[in-house]
């Protein structure tokens, strides 16, 4: 670091994210990416847009959020689209805490939270999961605080009910709560209907994963008008341009060919339930996941043992050393042969570690 940067970003520590490796060719099962690729629609409406990049794309994302409303039966002026979610969190973090509001998020959740947590000086209470790594939602009541929680949760891919996410809703009406679906179109029910019954409740989602598009960095708020105006004055006040209009053109593509990704979801889901099948008989415990990735310990092998392993083998997964979580796994859930990859792959690895 340089003697110039503020001294306020001293204690910052950065996100890190998963590694994308250049050495050799790996079955990628680390970022939690589509194994699926964009369909064609996708890539001819992208590339479309090369050739007007001499303009400027439209910042108020007009079209983009015109067909997100469509699909999830609000209107254009109760969304915001962003670069990444992990944008549309950002706003949501400057926003909506302070010095005075602080956050509250589980302990283990999206690393992201804390990340920004500190980048915006807050003040942060990290809530212990239930030893089975479920949320227990009366934790989350009559805070005053703002309330960030990933649904399904990352990287235990657990979810809650909308139900239970109403409770929370309901016992904080002073507070904006941000709930962050990134990984809801794998088999967990969203929160976007709540949102037109609760001007504190604010859902958060991507097209990075169910969508195949992570490269293209799009995301999106769902919320009450007044809360959606809010994330667009800081929008406004960072970067107006934030969606490019090659991204804005794939999005509204995408979106144009829902079922091609309704169908890659259900593919997932289905390899998913091979992985847990086939952990399960290799000695593993994995949680309940409503996402695209499972996550597992195995009885009586280390977490980063398994970590290394698959690594040598050619495998990435996702491997976190902190003390609650280290002996597990996040293991994404790509295509079938990769599953079948993955479970051969271990069922080698058990053996030889077992013998
Ligand atoms: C992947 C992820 C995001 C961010 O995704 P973007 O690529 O920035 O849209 C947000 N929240 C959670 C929980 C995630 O896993």
């Amino acid at each position: 670091m340089s003697k110039f940067i503020s001294p306020r970003f001293d204690s910052l520590e950065e996100y890190v994210p998963g590694e994308q490796p250049r050495d050799k060719k790996y079955i990628k099962l680390n970022t939690n990416e589509s194994p699926f690729p964009p369909s064609p629609a996708v890539l001819r409406a992208g590339s479309d847009q090369i050739a007007l990049c001499n303009l400027y794309s439209d910042p108020t994302l007009r079209d983009l959020r015109t067909k997100i409303a469509e699909l999830y039966g609000v209107e254009m002026q109760n969304v915001i689209a962003t670069n990444g979610s992990d944008e549309a969190l950002s706003f949501a973090f400057m926003a909506y805490c302070d010095k005075s509001t602080g956050v509250a998020y589980p302990d283990i959740s999206y690393g992201f939270y804390k990340v920004f947590a500190q980048l915006y000086g807050l003040d942060c209470l990290e809530i212990p999961l239930r030893d089975d790594f479920t949320i227990n939602v009366s934790d989350y009541f009559g805070l005053g605080r703002t309330i960030f929680i990933a649904n399904p949760n990352a990287p235990t891919g657990i979810a809650l009910t909308p139900d239970e996410i109403e409770q929370i809703v309901i016992n904080n009406p002073d507070n904006v709560v941000i709930i962050d679906e990134a990984y809801v179109d794998f088999g967990a029910q969203s929160c976007v209907p709540l949102t037109k019954k609760y001007k504190n409740l604010l859902v958060v989602q991507t097209f990075s994963k169910s969508r195949s598009l992570a490269g293209a960095r799009i995301g999106f708020a769902i919320g009450d008008v007044s809360l959606i105006s809010d994330l667009e004055k800081l929008r406004y006040s960072t970067n107006p341009y934030n969606v490019n209009r090659m991204s804005a053109a794939c999005g509204c593509a995408a979106l144009d060919e829902n079922s091609y990704y309704t169908d890659n979801c259900k593919k997932i889901i289905k390899s998913r339930e091979l992985m847990v099948k086939g952990l399960t008989e290799l000695g593993f415990i994995t949680t309940k996941s409503s996402a695209n990735f499972v996550f597992a310990r195995h009885t009586s092998i280390s977490g980063d043992n398994i970590y290394s392993k698959l690594r040598e083998n050619g495998i990435l997964v996702r491997h976190f050393s902190s003390p609650k979580i280290c002996e597990y796994n996040r293991i994404t859930v790509g295509s079938e042969e990769q599953t079948k990859a993955l479970l051969n792959a271990l069922k080698i690895i058990v053996k030889e570690i077992s013998k």
